[in-house]
């Protein structure tokens, strides 16, 4: 139903840079990545893409089908529901694979596809960068539920002379006007205005189309809360699982509202933007103290750690703390440091490496330009990097980053 920009921790952990497709590996990297969400199982790969099933999809069968059994309507009712529900889930993902092969078209990967009980998510690498693709990646997946209930309907046709509107809705048509009308419903709903929809981001590149970015996403939020709202009511009226929906329509414009302000802030910046060159790094062997000492100087946190000219590591300051506690100040740092961690490359998604270090649980990211070790990137760098745009959206003259405020300002 929706897709997700979030990038997924990569699995190309680079153990040093020294192997010749290290570079490689990060300019393309594989695009198997970890699953979005845990206790789910690969189903497939289609067109490059992994598509998951999550367990308590499992469930939802089994609910259907143990329920027509207690209900007494038979083995048969119980395959054929249970038969109709897997295919409505491939309707889903079908769907899924609209917003994520028109994303492919504007380059942009979808890490996975995951299928849950309440519809599918596909997990794309980063957000498209004009309105006007936002836009035609939201569309494609309602297009394609139409596509396949225009399909459909012309099956139905040709078999029964009619389309069937005595059994919209309800249980008693046939399997494919059924099916059919399901597949307009998931257009439908999934058009409705409010965020975890597709409608509640055509909204926003629709408004962002005619005024700044964040003003477009602040207002879809608040239209998606007023959807919200609305469902909410007439759920208590009518459906109490209307409620449930609200409630999700209202935390997802809820979130998409804060996460898209970070997104839209930092849409077009590359990872050269906002990391620090002026770094110091480490070497196995020196001492922690080396380590305190740097920190204690106000040079940085995170220290790449060089074993003569190849990254053999990196120390966090979680990991610094760890070694000192546990261990004192003479421990080496090559005992501390984690030697398994994430490199970027300048060139990346600022957008995407904060992703990655969101997912990877590592708050820094070594920079590698061919085999060199160009920079650092840390959470605190690009909190920086935003909170200075935000100053010189305010005055136009802020030293060091004034051109990356402007840029900030109209992307
Ligand atoms: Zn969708």
């Amino acid at each position: 139903m929706k897709e997700l920009t979030r990038a997924g921790s990569s699995p190309a952990v680079v153990p040093g840079i020294a192997s010749p497709d290290s570079k490689t590996a990060r300019a393309d990297p594989p695009h198997h990545s970890a699953p979005a969400f845990l206790w789910s199982w690969k189903l497939l790969t289609v067109a490059n893409i992994d598509v998951y099933v999550h367990g308590t999809f499992v469930l939802l069968i089994a609910f259907v089908g143990f329920n027509d059994l207690i209900a007494g309507r038979g083995l048969p009712a119980m395959v054929r529901d249970v038969v109709l529900l897997l295919a409505v889930f491939a309707a889903v993902v079908l769907h899924e694979f609209g917003h994520a092969l028109t994303a492919r078209r504007f380059g942009i990967r979808t890490l996975d596809i995951t299928l849950l009980p309440v519809g599918g998510v596909a997990r794309l690498e980063k957000l498209p960068d004009t309105p006007r693709q936002q836009l035609l990646v939201a569309l494609a997946g309602p297009a394609v539920s139409l596509a396949i209930a225009g399909v459909l309907a012309g099956v139905v046709t040709a078999i029964e002379g009619t389309v069937g509107f005595a059994s919209l809705g309800g249980a008693n048509g046939t399997f494919l006007t059924q099916l059919m009308w399901i597949n307009v419903a998931l257009a439908a709903f999934n058009l409705l205005p409010g965020y975890p929809m597709d409608g509640g981001r055509v909204l926003r590149a629709l408004l962002a189309m005619r005024m700044e970015p964040e003003l477009a996403t602040q207002l879809a939020a608040r239209v998606g809360q007023g959807v919200a709202v609305i469902f909410g009511l007439v759920g208590l009226l009518v459906n109490p699982l209307l409620v449930v929906v609200a409630v999700v329509v209202w935390l997802g414009a809820k979130a998409e509202h804060s996460l898209s302000t970070v997104k839209v802030a930092l849409a077009g910046l590359s990872v050269r933007q906002g990391m620090i060159t002026d770094f110091r790094t480490l070497s196995p062997k020196d001492p922690l103290s080396r380590a305190v000492e740097l920190t204690l100087a106000g040079f940085q946190q995170d220290f790449p750690v060089m074993d003569g000219t190849q990254l053999g590591g990196v120390l966090t300051h979680g990991d610094l703390l760890r070694g000192l506690s546990g261990h004192g100040a003479n421990l080496a740092v090559e005992h501390a440091m984690r030697s398994e961690f994430e490199t970027a490359s300048p060139a990346e998604s600022l957008d995407g490496a904060l992703t990655r270090m969101h997912q990877g649980k590592c708050p820094v990211l070594v920079v590698v330009e061919r085999r060199d070790v160009v920079g650092v990137l840390t959470v605190g760098n690009i909190g920086e990097l935003l909170a200075m745009a935000a100053a010189g959206r305010r005055s136009s003259a802020v030293p060091g980053r004034a051109g990356n405020g402007k840029r900030l300002a109209n992307a």
